[in-house]
């Protein structure tokens, strides 16, 4: 006798090749998430989550959860991104936690992301999200670089630190003033709403893309001397690892996973 599926075998078969394949890529993306953020808290000591909204959340935030697959892909970018920093740039950041989520709105404004003074780093998971975790995290940089010092010194550390970009930013606008001006000298034009975004974009652009950098440099000299100060900015809140060699050697695409030891 010739054995033979009955069509309800046949169907169950057929259903569990349909199933099977979805059901191992959401337990990679599950291992993926759980890899990705044990080695950016073992690391650099980050905390990263995906949760939805909370009543922690900012009241002018809408957070949409990210779905499993999404946050799988999302963490396996922020670890690849964050690898390009040493352990002491991350610590000076002083990042409470990282939040993946899916889409943000600030008011009615849908947003990128966003970085609150208290460490709290929102990042939406785009398709720039490589670009959005720099400039994320030098936000939080620069909060922390003055939020450490004695309030005493404080304004004065930051009143000088921006009035020195400001020499750097020798096309001479500030603030609203940027508007409708040539976007020679800025990473991009978003980054001439004020000095803030003029500074995260230029150290966005240099993470992100410093081979692009390089080369933008080279033909436009205020952004030539912003970039430069970014990199000494960098340097100095890490502790010196972040130096002309490093530099050189992200520009060469030579700093990855394990490059600091
Ligand atoms: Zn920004």
């Amino acid at each position: 006798m010739t054995e033979r599926l009955s069509p309800h075998e046949g169907i169950v078969r057929t259903a569990k090749r349909l199933i099977l394949p979805n059901y191992d890529s959401a337990v990679r993306a599950r291992e993926s998430v759980r890899d990705n953020i044990a080695y950016l808290r073992d690391v650099y000591g980050l905390t990263v989550e995906m949760r939805g909204q909370t009543e922690e959340d900012e009241q002018s935030l809408a957070i949409n959860k990210l779905k499993l697959i999404e946050a799988g892909d999302a963490t396996r970018v922020l670890r690849k991104e964050i690898s390009k920093y040493p352990p002491e740039f991350i610590e000076q950041c002083r990042v409470k936690a990282i939040r993946f989520v899916f889409s943000l709105k600030q008011g009615e404004n849908v947003i990128d992301g966003v970085t609150y003074p208290d460490g709290t780093v929102y990042v939406v998971a785009t398709p720039l999200v490589n670009n959005t975790i720099h400039h994320e995290l030098f936000h939080a940089s620069d909060y922390n670089q003055h939020s450490r010092m004695n309030p005493r010194l404080k304004d004065f550390g930051r009143v000088l630190e921006y009035r020195y970009w400001n020499l750097v930013n020798h096309n001479g606008y500030v603030g609203d003033k940027y508007e409708g001006c040539d976007s020679t000298g800025f990473a991009t034009d978003y980054g001439r709403m004020n000095v803030y975004e003029d500074r995260a974009t230029v150290a966005e652009l240099l993470m992100t893309y410093p081979q692009v950098a390089t080369i933008r440099a080279a033909e436009d000299p205020v952004l030539s001397d912003k970039i430069d100060r970014i990199k000494t900015i960098m340097r100095q809140r890490s502790g010196g690892r972040m130096n002309l060699r490093y530099f050189s050697d992200l520009t060469q695409g030579k700093v990855r996973e394990g490059y600091w030891g």
